[in-house]
């Protein structure tokens, strides 16, 4: 007899794996998943195959999580046959949603991050600097392997995306809210909506206290203890609570690790990386330098800020895919 039950799906695509250990994390209220669905295919977690899917009909999946960027070709093929055998496909986790930590390589060309990953990273013993292509001849015969694409993409830059769901991963509680919202039969967010989520700031969510202090520089995280209770970046660590969208609980700061900005920006309108050093420039103490000088200011800022050794994948690393300085090396192709 044929399985009734709605049909869910869970994909990784350039992906870590962690989205699908916060499923596994929801612990037993996965038997609340298997209650409402069929959970027919996660290459992490089922033998299902991808010829099972391409035999549905379309539309036949009820709900697609799908997690990771598109950075191969193989990843884009499953975002598209997965669109369209989805009633409601979602871009579950950083990744997907805009392009997260693998969208960081799309500040190079192609071709140089194959030979860092192949030819000179510190680690490789390849001194024929062989580079794997598409197409391979073994003894054995000939071997494919998934082209890259030119540059990594977030999922709603390939396909359509019905709902965003922010996170790196996803927090179990709110993958359980969300479960329990569809298995409960109530009306759908809007379309384009983020789930999963607040519209409130991490800040909101956050125990430790502001003392409306000014931070005189921003520390590497090693450079100091934080002090219990008081909030990060009024000590000079660099937290995006106050520019990152809420939902977690501010899992970070409560053991004293700063907010890096996994759910995204509040504001969905602006520029993630402008909104977060925004953040940490207003919390810097400007001191004696009012009036002074805009050469004067700056330098004053570059020192403040030297702490951030790595200022695109502090202010953009969950959001390079698909932010206006995404593609700034001419090698990466649109
Ligand atoms: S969003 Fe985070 S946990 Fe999920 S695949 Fe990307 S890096 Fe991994
Ligand atoms: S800036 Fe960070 S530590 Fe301070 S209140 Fe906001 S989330 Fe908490
Ligand atoms: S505190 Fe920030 S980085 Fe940590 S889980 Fe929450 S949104 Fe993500």
């Amino acid at each position: 007899m044929p399985n009734e039950k709605p049909k869910l799906a869970m994909y990784w695509a350039a992906s870590c794996g962690g989205c699908e250990i916060s499923l596994a994390n929801i612990h037993e209220a996965i038997f609340e998943v298997d209650k409402f669905f069929d959970f027919m295919f996660c290459p992490c977690l089922l033998d299902t195959k991808k010829k099972d899917i391409e035999a549905l009909p379309d539309s036949a999946l009820f709900l697609t999580l799908f997690n990771g960027s598109l950075r191969t070709s193989e990843n884009l093929e499953m975002a598209r046959l997965l669109r369209r055998k989805s009633r409601i496909f979602v871009a579950f986790g950083s990744c997907a949603a805009s392009g997260g930590i693998p969208a960081l390589a799309n500040q190079h060309g192609l071709r140089d991050l194959l030979e860092t990953a192949f030819c000179t990273a510190a680690s490789l013993d390849n001194p024929e600097r062989i580079i794997p292509g598409v197409s391979s001849s073994v003894p054995d015969g000939e071997l494919e392997l998934p082209a890259f694409l030119s540059r990594v993409l977030a999922v709603h830059e390939a396909v359509s995306v019905d709902y965003t769901m922010p996170g790196c991963p996803p927090e179990p509680e709110q993958i359980i809210a969300v479960v329990r919202h569809i298995a409960s039969g109530m009306p759908l967010p809007q379309s384009g909506s983020l789930i999963g989520c607040t519209d409130k700031a991490v800040c909101d969510e956050c125990a430790r206290k502001k003392r409306s202090v000014l931070a005189h520089k921003m520390l590497r995280p090693f450079e100091g203890i934080p002090e219990a209770e008081w909030c990060l970046v009024e000590q000079g660590f660099g937290c995006l609570g106050s520019a990152t969208r809420g939902g977690c609980q501010a899992l970070c700061p409560a053991v004293a690790m700063p907010c890096s900005g996994c759910y995204g920006s509040l504001d969905r309108n602006a520029d993630p990386g402008a909104s977060a050093l925004t953040t940490l420039a207003a919390a810097l103490e400007p001191g004696r330098l009012v009036g002074s000088d805009e050469e004067e200011l700056h330098r004053h800022l570059r020192g403040a800020l030297s702490g951030i050794t790595d200022p695109l994948g502090t202010f953009y690393r969950y959001s390079l895919a698909s932010t206006s300085v995404a593609d700034r090396n001419p090698e990466v192709e649109r």
